[in-house]
């Protein structure tokens, strides 16, 4: 072969590389980030969409909990990260408040991430312990509102979903409540199963089958209708605050940089992942259901959260509630 040929091969190889890699990835593990602790309900959704996902892809997936700040620390964490589609995050509406609630947040979400698409729109209940003394949701509020000093409120940090819908709630009757913060709802639930904390705001993906069970006390859903999976709850609007309302939507998210050829397979693996049979039963046993296919894509799902960047702003602006 003549030196220019062999430059010539050679050059093709080195263009050739990369695209190749892209065409084959993934070649290893996938490691999802969920920004709150094991067990909660980020990371329930999370591990019920993984096994399916992880099929599609023919690589494994692990999924990592990193909590903290209301979860700015695993989509900081993940912000930084390679930007070769081996980590991704799965993140909810926290994505979207927290460049408000945030003053100095280390990352901007349309800047600094790849959307992936939408997954679900979890709705949320407001849930006490069992012994907790009100009885309706009414009387809760006016328990809270008497006794303001001594209730306690459990929540996932601030920008977490628990840390809104308790703010909503604070706005909604006018009464600042004691907080106190977790890594997750999901050591949150323990504390409130073990009664050292009154009450909170959750997902139902990690709230029905507590209520169900009798082993934690539910006022709530915050939806305009009540639930099938919870139709026993009464909904926030049937008990006089309609404007107190929260759907907690999850989206995944990859460093932005990641190559088109990585986000296209971990679109379609997701959405595949939303067809699948378990993912649709337990999701509706849990209180909600997948995204339709066409939200479950990179362009919905941006479009998405840059609209409820916007829509959350001027609410918390208003709220007054900030954070470092
Ligand atoms: N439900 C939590 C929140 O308040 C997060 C979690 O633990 O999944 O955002």
């Amino acid at each position: 072969m003549h030196l220019a040929q062999r430059l010539m091969l050679a050059a093709s190889v080195l263009i050739a590389g990369p695209a190749f890699a892209q065409d084959s990835y993934p070649t290893g593990p996938v490691t999802i980030v969920v920004p709150f602790a094991a067990g909660g309900p980020t990371d329930t959704v999370t591990r019920l969409i993984a096994e399916p996902m992880s099929k599609e892809l023919g690589q494994q997936i692990v999924v990592q909990n990193v909590g903290g700040a209301g979860g700015t620390l695993a989509a900081t964490q993940v912000a930084n990260a390679e930007a070769d589609g081996y980590t991704i995050l799965m993140h909810h509406i926290g994505m979207s408040t927290a460049p408000t609630l945030y003053r100095n947040l280390p990352f901007q979400p349309l800047e600094a991430f790849s959307t992936i698409g939408l997954v679900t729109n979890v709705p949320m209940t407001v849930i006490a312990r069992k012994d907790f003394e009100p009885g309706t949701f009414q009387e809760l509020v006016e328990y809270v509102k008497a006794n303001k000093d001594t209730v306690t409120y459990a929540n996932a940090g601030i920008g977490a979903a628990s840390h809104l819908c308790g703010m909503l709630l604070m706005k909604a009757i006018d009464t600042p409540l004691t907080t106190v913060p977790y890594q997750g709802t999901g050591p949150a639930m323990t504390d409130l199963l073990g009664g050292q904390v009154d009450f909170m705001c959750d997902q139902t993906t990690n709230t029905t089958g507590q209520i169900l069970g009798g082993e934690v006390k539910a006022y709530a859903v915050t939806t305009p209708e009540r639930l099938d999976a919870l139709p026993e709850v009464p909904t926030t609007t049937e008990a006089g605050l309609p404007e107190f309302q929260v759907g907690v939507w999850h989206g995944l998210y990859a460093p932005a940089g990641t190559p088109d050829a990585a986000i296209e397979k971990l679109s379609a693996a997701l959405q595949a992942a939303l067809k699948d049979p378990n993912v649709v039963s337990r999701f509706a046993e849990l209180g909600t259901a997948p995204v339709d296919a066409a939200e479950a894509t990179p362009a919905a799902h941006r479009d998405h959260l840059a609209a409820q960047i916007e829509l959350w702003r001027p609410i918390i602006q208003e709220a007054g509630q900030f954070a470092d």
